[in-house]
């Protein structure tokens, strides 16, 4: 059996669901991932890629998002120091925690966008 098509594996990859089955429910909570899909199996605890790279991307969005734009209010006097550093870190907390599961959606789609070789049942491809 072939992989999904790539508009497959978007389609489901960006909505949370398996981008092997389409089922729903990849998410142990708000931070973690199941350890494998609970219909098909497909293997998602094994990849702690995912979680580096979330954070990551987790870390440059809170500059370019939050930190970057109170870096200027700052400098223009337009918020006080002190205030700044509030926001900023109090900000990027939120932001990074808030955005978690669409980054890691996004990274699972990435994933198995380049390896759709990996969404075929082990069975069927026992030459590797
Ligand atoms: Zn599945």
């Amino acid at each position: 059996m072939p992989p999904p098509p790539s508009s497959e594996i978007i389609s489901r990859g960006l909505t949370g669901c398996c981008p092997k089955c389409g089922t729903r429910g990849l998410f142990r909570h708000w931070f973690r991932l199941h350890e494998s899909c609970n219909k098909c199996g497909l293997s998602l605890g094994k990849e702690d890629g995912f979680y580096l790279g979330t954070t990551s991307i987790g870390y440059v969005l809170a500059i370019i998002v939050v930190l970057i734009p109170v870096c200027f209010l700052v400098v223009t006097d337009v918020i006080g120091v002190w205030l700044g550093v509030s926001i900023g870190i109090f900000g990027s907390l939120v932001l990074v925690a808030a955005i978690y599961p669409a980054m890691l959606c996004a990274l699972i789609t990435v994933y198995y966008l380049f390896r759709p070789q990996e969404l075929v049942d082990s069975q069927n491809d026992s030459s590797d």
